[in-house]
């Protein structure tokens, strides 16, 4: 298991804008972008709205899939983001970085989001592009545990998940609900 910055920064970034329910402003997709350490985030309505549509892209890539379906959905995002990879140097350690410094940011975002997906199925795992398993969560998060096992966003959706599922057994096994 390897979680390289790509891996990591950048595909948890892309949780993220998989999360948003609402098409964001440039005003709500600043603070999440400084969050993930994205340094070209002045963004116009227009850029805005081509970050949202590619964040219901990025949704395809997370969630329960074979191999093939998974390697599939990253690669059509990798040919749409159209990248030029270099080598930076900017932290004294060489190491690859997905756009250049004049790319707009909605396209600098593209690349950064898609390499940090292909990262993640290539280093760490492609099962740990993962989704809640609580169904009416369903958030998409990256599974950064050292086994890849995780099933929720949180420890807090397991224990709600494991409290339903105990009261259905009692329904159904006649109990009286809450013993
Ligand atoms: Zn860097
Ligand atoms: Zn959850």
């Amino acid at each position: 298991m390897h979680f390289d910055h790509y891996g990591g920064e950048a595909a948890r970034l892309a949780a993220d804008l998989v999360n948003l329910t609402v098409p964001p402003g440039p005003a709500e997709l600043e603070p999440l972008l400084a969050g993930h350490s994205i340094v070209r985030r002045v963004l116009t309505a227009r850029q805005a709205e081509e970050i949202w549509e590619w964040s219901r892209r990025l949704a395809g890539c997370f969630g329960p899939q074979d191999l093939d379906q998974r390697c599939a959905a990253v690669n059509s995002l990798l040919a749409e983001a159209s990248s030029r990879p270099h080598i930076s140097l900017h932290d004294g350690r060489p190491h690859l970085h997905y756009s250049t410094v004049d790319a707009d940011p909605a396209a600098h975002l593209r690349a950064v989001t898609a390499a940090g997906l292909a990262h993640v199925v290539c280093s760490a795992g492609a099962g740990r592009l993962g989704r809640c398993a609580r169904g009416i969560c369903a958030l998409a998060f990256v599974d950064t545990s050292r086994n890849g096992r995780r099933a929720y966003c949180t420890v807090r959706c397991a224990n709600n998940d494991a409290v339903a599922r105990h009261r259905g057994r009692d329904r159904r096994e006649g109990r009286v609900p809450g013993h």
